[in-house]
């Protein structure tokens, strides 16, 4: 039997070093994939609870990368495409450039593919939960033999340097790393699987060809400023970006006034019975989290907090971040005094 030891986020900490940053304003958070800039570091997940149109909007004028999720018909994705399109008459073809949905790797895959592609997206995300598996290869090789490199491919999840190099060779221009860390993952438990996803970005980070997107378990912008120093291009985010006013359903009260919004894995029973009508695996599961207002004000916030984060390491940008990174590993104990614990003494 073999074991080695997974640090998770909370498992680890950044030392601080020498800083000579004035201000946050000399920090950028600039990445890219391709040819494609992005000022900042975040990914918005493509679930039905978080990635449509508004959501798209704000995220991309906030420098990031939106995906619309694929939880509908062709024609319904389609529309979204038509609908974000439509909003930029007057904005820049860069902002085009990067509309993204998601795909799945089944017998509709590619006419999927198509038409979006008609439609106008040009970053195609093959979203499946277990990416390291024949049908993504199958799918990705497609893609790319059809579109060669005039499209930009997203592919996951892995978690392992076997799974993230074969998706590069295969063709991913970027990949998601992290299998079972999600927030509304249920896969650890019902099927023993995973790996915790920090320590997946630690394995996979050094790594040629692709770029990588840290997803699953990210709760604080703490925990993006660690899976950045550890290798991360970008980070996705689901419940981080949920219950905002830009993610998709409705608003519900409370008698006492509380509001709040759904939250579902894609893999819950309500998120299937919903897109097709049956359930065949049960990996996630669906809640509510508080009502968060405009996600400007949640993204303000993070980035605010993420170049505070590099400050603290003496870096002025993700390259000299990661390179001048050095993580410690803190116990139990260290973990409880790393949280604000007045109020539990
Ligand atoms: P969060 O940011 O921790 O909330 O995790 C979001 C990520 O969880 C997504 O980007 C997906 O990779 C993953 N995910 C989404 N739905 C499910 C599910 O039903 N089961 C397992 N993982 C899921």
């Amino acid at each position: 039997m073999r074991f080695r030891e997974a640090v998770c986020f909370d498992d680890i900490l950044l030392e601080p070093k020498y800083s000579t940053i004035e201000t946050r304003g000399d920090i950028s958070l600039d990445t890219q994939i391709n040819n494609l800039k992005f000022s900042t570091p975040i990914v918005s997940s493509p679930m039905d609870t978080v990635t449509e149109v508004s959501m798209v909007k704000s995220i991309l004028k906030f420098g990031g990368l939106p995906i619309l999720h694929r939880y509908n018909t062709i024609e319904e994705q389609c529309d979204l495409v038509f609908e974000i399109r439509d909003s930029f008459e007057q904005t820049s073809n860069s902002d085009i450039s990067k509309i993204s949905a998601s795909v799945g790797v089944g017998k509709d895959a590619m006419t999927r593919v198509k038409a979006l592609h008609t439609a106008g997206a040009r970053i195609f995300c093959l979203d499946i939960a277990h990416g390291h598996h024949r049908l993504m290869e199958r799918c990705l090789k497609s893609i790319r033999d059809k579109y060669d490199s005039s499209v930009t491919i997203i592919a996951g999840n892995v978690a392992t340097p076997t799974g993230f190099s074969d998706l590069s060779d295969w063709g991913a221009d970027a990949i998601r790393v992290g299998i079972g860390g999600g927030s509304i993952c249920s896969t650890r438990i019902q099927t023993g699987h995973g790996i915790p996803t920090l320590q997946s970005v630690f394995d996979c980070a050094h790594l040629d060809g692709a770029k990588l997107i840290a997803d699953g378990g990210i709760k604080t912008s703490g925990d993006i400023v660690k899976a950045l120093a550890a290798g991360a291009d970008f980070v996705m985010l689901g419940s981080m970006l949920a219950g905002t006013k830009e993610s998709p359903g409705e608003v519900f009260q409370t008698n006492e006034g509380k509001r709040y919004k759904v939250y579902r894995g894609m893999a819950s029973p309500e998120a299937q019975i919903a897109w097709r009508k049956e359930v065949r695996s049960l990996e996630g599961i669906s809640t509510t989290i508080p009502y968060k207002g405009p996600v400007s004000d949640v993204l303000a916030k993070l980035t605010k907090n993420i170049k505070s984060g590099l400050s603290y390491s003496g870096a002025r940008n993700l390259t000299e971040f990661q390179a001048k990174a050095s993580f410690i590993k803190q116990t139990t104990l260290g973990l409880k005094e790393s949280k604000t614990h007045i109020l539990t003494r």
